[in-house]
């Protein structure tokens, strides 16, 4: 039998895929893989750019096309023999990758181009291959003596065991603790839905009442609604605990040594601390620079947080006596200020937001600014009868891409949004290979009776997946790798956030939001509403954001020699942030999973830089109108056709015509006038 995913193929063939094709493909395109890396190694040609970089670039082409196909189907619509292929193979593409990175022929090849090439014969994308080819293997050792190489790979498996300690320690913590309420009294102000989770959890658990845990479904709604302020200090201190008890799921020394780890690996790199490294792949580009970014956002927000601070302590006394407010007060008395505020109800939206017109909406956008033309076609394969599937076409009527959209929340389907891609967009031999990109989401089913109408929140999750979408579709660059969206992660959410943009403005929801059954546009009170509404107590939110920022950056630029106690290090770095009184048995960095189990180490403060760009570029649009379309070709040849082609600052700035400033964003956020 043949296997169609080892054969060439444009449109991925979803239909035609056997599910126990994808081993052994995975296994055959590596190793085809192998051989081409092989070729470029044994090449007995002097080392050039062509015959080594730009080879390297274009090797692996059939094995990207699968593990596209497969890991986005393990996502999309998976099963429990997806699954378990993804447990065999993703060992195995992880061995390649080290293969890879770790060969000292091949780094020797890419040394030699690095250190001879006349860069002046190369382009600026060429350039940029260059140097990320190279820094890819430096920053993985390449450049250490054996016996440094060696300490590195040992603190690179201490530092994965360390990672999945801490994981599992506050996974422990989390699933240990129960909130047990037996009186019904205790329940007041909680939404039926969350006390109905309640009684079956604790039906489950064969105990009276209901059960109330740690996990963000169960705990954020009981902070938010829950009369009884009692309870909800003891499940607020419960959930700050996690990880600083004295028991054995205590994280307070693996934080520490993984600090110290960290602070070791950059050092034997070359880098003076974790920060540095981790930076010089940033659009930040270093930690100074970070530090000055926060501070001044800072300094900028902490007014008008302190006002709003008072403001909701105010209406606390008011509303129940309360003199001081305190950390399990905060979700409570700002939710009851935003009902009275606003009184926005999801339900008197959803019918001005039928899927099929903000979709549209979102084309139509598309079509103003960049002079796309979405035209659905029927004759693609789909991976499932809801795939919606279109031809992208510019106002020449050449092909731009192909679209996927998958909107439905199924079995098979993991939670959220998210864009991807089944095939990327490359130049080679003068032909442009235009990418095939796909969005994927969980909104609203529609039912017997009713389309699918989507609450607000779901409206700019379709624009921001969009967003990142024609960052894909408008991609227009030689090399794979660095096309799209493969660009450093603190510049990535550009296209995203900017697009939600457009869905705040008037004259874009009078293209789309319409009732769906009387035709009539949105009222112009409710998208009052919806502006005010966003940024409610926008500057206390802010300063959470900067203090967990601010506390990663700590972490990874202070000499870890010089912090001794995890608790009272955190107070020094909230000294500057903190609203409300200390916990003293409570710990953030004992759970903090995003710096010391995820990927966001000295990355945190990334929230903050991508909503400083998107209000900074999209300022420069509302400047000159928002379907501009001299500044949207500029955004286009500058930013969504460039991918990771050069520096982000310096694409940028050809965009812009500066560098990003914070003040388009707090003027959003209502911080300042
Ligand atoms: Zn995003």
């Amino acid at each position: 039998m043949e296997n169609i995913l080892l054969k060439p193929f444009d449109t991925a063939p979803f239909s035609q895929i056997k599910t126990s094709d994808y081993e052994p493909a995975f296994y055959a395109a590596i190793a085809d893989a192998k051989k081409e890396i092989q070729q470029i190694i044994d090449n007995p040609d002097k080392p050039t750019f062509e015959n080594t970089i730009e080879a390297m670039a274009f090797s692996g082409m059939q094995l990207d096309r699968i593990s596209n196909i497969f890991f986005n189907l393990n996502s999309a619509e998976t099963n429990e023999e997806l699954q378990k292929i993804a447990q065999v193979v993703a060992p195995k593409l992880s061995a390649f990758g080290n293969d890879i990175t770790l060969n000292p022929d091949l780094f020797a090849r890419v040394k030699q181009v690095h250190d001879t090439v006349d860069t002046s014969s190369l382009t600026t994308e060429q350039q940029t291959l260059l140097a990320k080819s190279y820094k890819g293997f430096v920053r993985n050792g390449a450049l250490l003596n054996d016996a440094d190489k060696e300490k590195l790979r040992e603190i690179d498996t201490q530092l994965s065991i360390l990672s999945l300690q801490f994981n599992e320690n506050v996974l422990a913590e989390t699933n240990a603790y129960r909130l047990h309420i037996t009186d019904e009294n205790d329940l007041a102000g909680l939404p039926e839905g969350t006390i109905e989770a309640a009684k079956n959890l604790a039906q489950q658990e064969e105990k009276e009442g209901w059960l109330f845990t740690l996990d963000f479904p169960s705990y954020l709604p009981f902070v938010t609604y829950a009369k009884n302020r009692e309870l909800r200090k003891e499940i607020t201190i419960a959930a700050g605990k996690k990880g600083f008890q004295q028991n054995e799921f205590n994280n307070e020394k693996i934080v520490l040594d993984i600090v110290r780890l960290r602070n070791q690996r950059a050092q034997l790199l070359g880098y003076a601390t974790h920060a540095d490294f981790v930076l010089e792949e940033r659009m930040a580009q270093n930690p100074t620079k970070v530090m000055d970014f926060l501070n001044d956002l800072l300094a900028k927000a902490k007014p008008a947080a302190e006002k709003e601070f008072a403001e909701l302590t105010a209406y606390a006394k008011k509303l129940d006596g309360i003199d001081q407010l305190e950390k399990w007060d905060g979700s409570y008395y700002s939710e009851k200020l935003k009902q009275e505020r606003f009184s926005l109800d999801d339900e008197a939206l959803k019918p001005y937001f039928k899927l099929e017109n903000v979709l549209n909406g979102a084309f139509e956008v598309a079509h103003r600014l960049f002079d796309l033309n979405f035209i659905e076609v029927h004759t693609i394969d789909k991976y499932h009868e809801d795939v919606q599937t279109f031809e992208v076409k510019d106002g020449n009527g050449d092909l731009v891409a192909l679209f996927y959209a998958d909107f439905f929340p199924r079995k098979g389907k993991r939670n959220g949004a998210w864009m991807t891609s089944y095939k990327s967009q490359w130049i080679k031999d003068g032909k442009n290979e235009r990418p095939h990109v796909s969005i994927v989401c969980n909104f609203t089913p529609p039912t017997p009776s009713k389309p699918s109408l989507l609450t607000f929140n779901e409206v700019t999750t379709l624009f921001h997946e969009f967003g990142h979408a024609l960052h894909g579709m408008l991609a227009n660059t030689t090399y794979p790798s660095l096309s799209g969206t493969s660009v450093y992660w603190d510049f990535v959410e550009l296209p995203s956030q900017i697009m939600e943009n457009w869905v705040y403005e008037p004259e874009t929801l009078a293209l789309f939001a319409k009732h769906y059954e009387t035709g009539e546009t949105i009222p112009q009170v409710y998208v009052d509403k919806i502006k005010e509404s966003a940024s409610f107590l926008e500057g206390m939110a802010t300063l959470r954001q900067l203090s967990f920022g601010l506390l990663d950056m700590a972490w990874h630029s202070t000499d870890p020699t010089t912090i001794t106690n995890l608790k009272s290090f955190e107070n020094k770095q909230f000294a500057e942030t903190s609203l409300y009184p200390d916990v003293a048995e409570n710990a953030m960095s004992t759970a903090f999973s995003h710096i010391f189990a995820g990927g966001y180490s000295s990355g945190y403060y990334s929230y903050k830089w991508a909503e400083v760009l998107d209000a900074d570029a999209f300022d420069y649009f509302k400047q000159n109108g928002i379907f501009n379309k001299e500044i949207a070709t500029k955004f286009k040849d500058y930013i969504l056709s460039q991918g990771g082609t050069d520096h982000p600052m310096t694409l940028y700035k050809k965009f812009r015509g500066q560098e990003p400033q914070p003040e388009a964003l707090l003027k959003r956020a209502g911080l300042i006038k």
